[in-house]
């Protein structure tokens, strides 16, 4: 008989997620391309001008709780991030 459910998962953890002008992307580092949630025909190649005007636009950090990696623009002026893997807050460190 098949075995109707499969426990593995595909991924070892979610690709990060980040927003540009309302509309949430993945990044995906390994294809090098942004890649939109809710539209997935909707990319944006690291090696384009506009995507790598969005690489530049942030960073990426490691959820503590996690190892979700996760997002932060450079000019935000927040304390803290919101996990998108686990839902705590993550406190942004500056140099
Ligand atoms: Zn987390």
């Amino acid at each position: 008989m098949e075995t109707g459910q499969k426990k593995e998962r595909t991924y070892p953890r979610r690709l990060p997620t980040v927003s540009f002008d309302g509309v949430e992307y993945f990044m995906d580092e390994r294809l090098h391309e942004f890649r939109a949630v809710l539209n997935v025909h909707h990319r944006v190649d690291f090696q384009s001008g506009a995507g790598a005007a969005m690489v530049d636009a942030f960073y990426l950090i490691d959820c503590p709780h996690c190892n979700q990696e996760l997002c932060v623009f450079w000019w935000t002026i927040k304390d803290s991030v919101v996990c998108t893997g686990c839902g705590k807050d993550v406190p942004i460190s500056r140099e």
